[in-house]
């Protein structure tokens, strides 16, 4: 990395020494090398600077815009769609409890997204004891409500 970056320098030094060499040539009378040499530098490591921070400028508004882009989608429970076509895939908002549909500008094809809560109970697989348990308990309650029921 060290050493690329000191490749780089020597090569940019060389390349600016003989543009300087050049212009002092073609003006030998009126210019000399090294303040030519110099503003050469000055200009090119403007340059350089300029281009670097605009470019990184750049990457930083394409970062932003990427996030503000996610923040939207959050905000209004946009979800990445493939259709199962594999064909298209798309940004659509989804609603909990509601007709999701769609028409695929692929397969053209009109498809229902079903978003239903719907609690499942979640268990640890290696710990049968807690899973009979929870069953235990369930059965008893389910027994119990149905006694409550008898009884009315
Ligand atoms: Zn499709």
């Amino acid at each position: 990395m060290i050493r690329k970056f000191a490749l780089s320098v020597f090569i940019s030094v060389l390349l600016v020494g003989i543009v300087a060499f050049g212009i002092t040539w073609c003006l030998s009378p009126w210019l000399s090398f090294w303040p030519t040499f110099g503003s050469v530098f000055l200009s090119v490591a403007t340059g350089w600077f300029v281009l670097n921070s605009a470019r990184e400028r750049r990457m930083e508004i394409a970062v932003e815009e990427q996030l503000a882009k996610q923040e939207i989608f959050d905000e209004r429970n946009i979800t990445m769609v493939t259709c199962p076509c594999q064909q298209n895939t798309f940004p659509m908002q989804l609603f909990v409890n509601e007709v999701n549909e769609y028409v695929c500008d692929v397969c053209k094809n009109r498809f229902v997204i079903n978003l239903t809560p719907e609690p499942i109970l979640q268990t640890d697989p290696v710990n049968l004891e807690q899973t009979y348990t929870i069953f235990q308990q369930l059965q008893e309650q389910a027994q119990k409500e149905k006694r409550e029921k008898e009884l009315d």
